[in-house]
């Protein structure tokens, strides 16, 4: 059995946080070897800065590196690729965290920028998945560090740090885990959650460190960044990479065994998903528990003028759609003209409809409507669908 302690510090002083946590496990000497190459993988899948929760602290990145440093790593890498339509090297160099990591000791890697240089290895014991390709720098790497952010998911219900490793992926194979589940015929609503358990199977953090400094919660319409932030000062750390975002997520609110990946990892004999059975160090979970908001996908659908009508569609296009209409303001979405969204291929229209509905993604504009706005793609970038929106709306 894997050594499934957790540590918990909070603190207003990020580095000296992440530092006291660390030392409660006994330091990542316990996890690194002299000489070894050590890949961090931070969240910096979108170019928002971190005080909203939807990236890591960067100071947090910078105490892993130092602890890194101090157990004896020969090559401490940073790498990321972000989600489809950015690139995770302009992200980091914008929010101007590529140069505080080079000043720590690291390398950064910019993993979107090649994205055939993966290595592709068999998932034996996936129930979706029975291959996948990893970028190759983080599946050769020593040792491999998860730096997720504390924050809810519109389909995982949380976002941690198993999930944060999709951010090793090519862009490739990120479609793949947000698309398995459309052509299956099951009662779950998205396969993203097996496909990351899947994952973990074969690809996983040796550490995994969450940055609860400032967490993220629910969705905010209009907001630009997704969900709202919530200040929590908490660093959550250990080995066991199932214990450590069941912790995460019980201080969210939730119960871990109802977040299917933490669930099916657990399940599989991953790790530790009992929050009464992981000894913790440090902070109570109780003590710093708060209920995050969920970041329901159906919320920004609500406005009166707007309907957005989704089968069989997978979270790629639900979600590119999500972010294109976060990027109005509510107040503007409010003066649209009646607008029809249909994302995936089993959508349909209710009856009649005035004016012309919009087609989300290659599957939704195979639907036989002659009159539609088609805006294509698998999924189409979000970049896109926002551009073409602007221009459809023009006037309003
Ligand atoms: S077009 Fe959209 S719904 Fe269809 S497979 Fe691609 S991401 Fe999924």
């Amino acid at each position: 059995m894997k050594n499934s302690e957790v540590s918990i510090q909070r603190g207003e002083n990020i580095i000296e946080t992440v530092k006291k946590t660390l030392s409660l496990l006994g330091g990542l000497g316990n996890v690194i070897k002299k000489g070894e190459t050590v890949l961090i993988t931070p969240n910096y899948a979108v170019p928002i800065m971190s005080e909203t929760g939807a990236t890591t602290n960067p100071e947090v990145v910078v105490g892993v590196i130092g602890a890194a440093k101090e157990a004896g790593a020969r090559n401490i890498i940073v790498a990321e690729s972000s989600i489809v339509g950015f690139d995770a090297g302009r992200i980091m160099a914008e929010l101007g965290v590529k140069q505080m990591f080079e000043k720590a000791g690291a390398k950064v890697l910019n993993l979107d920028e090649n994205q055939h240089d993966v290595v592709q290895k068999k998932v034996t014991q996936g129930k979706l998945l029975k291959k996948i390709e990893i970028f190759k720098h983080a599946a050769e790497c020593d040792v491999l560090i998860s730096v997720p952010v504390l924050k809810t998911h519109i389909y995982t219900g949380v976002s941690l740090g198993m999930k944060n490793l999709k951010g090793t992926l090519p862009d490739a194979q990120k479609k793949i885990f947000h698309r398995v589940g459309v052509r299956k015929k099951t009662e779950e609503k998205f396969e993203l959650d097996r496909c990351i358990a899947d994952m973990m199977t074969v690809h996983h953090p040796d550490f995994t460190l969450i940055d609860g400094i400032v967490g993220q919660e629910g969705f905010v319409p209009g907001s630009g960044v997704c969900g709202a932030p919530v200040k929590m000062n908490t660093i959550i750390a250990g080995s066991d990479f199932v214990a450590v975002d069941s912790v995460g997520a019980y201080i969210m609110g939730r119960d871990p065994l109802h977040v299917n990946h933490i669930r099916y990892s657990h399940e599989m004999g991953l790790g530790e998903a009992h929050v009464e059975n992981i000894p913790i160090l440090g902070e109570h979970p109780d003590t710093v528990r708060r209920e995050f908001r969920p970041a329901i996908p159906g919320e920004v659908g609500n406005y009166e003028n707007v309907a957005v009508i989704e089968g069989g569609s997978c979270s790629g296009c639900s979600f590119a759609l999500r972010w294109t209409l976060n990027a109005f303001k509510p107040l503007q979405i409010r003066k649209w003209d009646k607008t029809v969204f249909l994302v995936g291929s089993n959508s349909q229209l209710p009856g009649e409809i005035d004016g012309k509905p919009f087609l989300i993604g290659k599957c939704a504009c195979k639907l036989p409507l002659k009159n539609a706005i088609k805006i294509t793609g698998c999924p189409p970038p979000f970049w896109y669908v926002i551009n073409r929106l602007k221009k459809a709306k023009r006037g309003y």
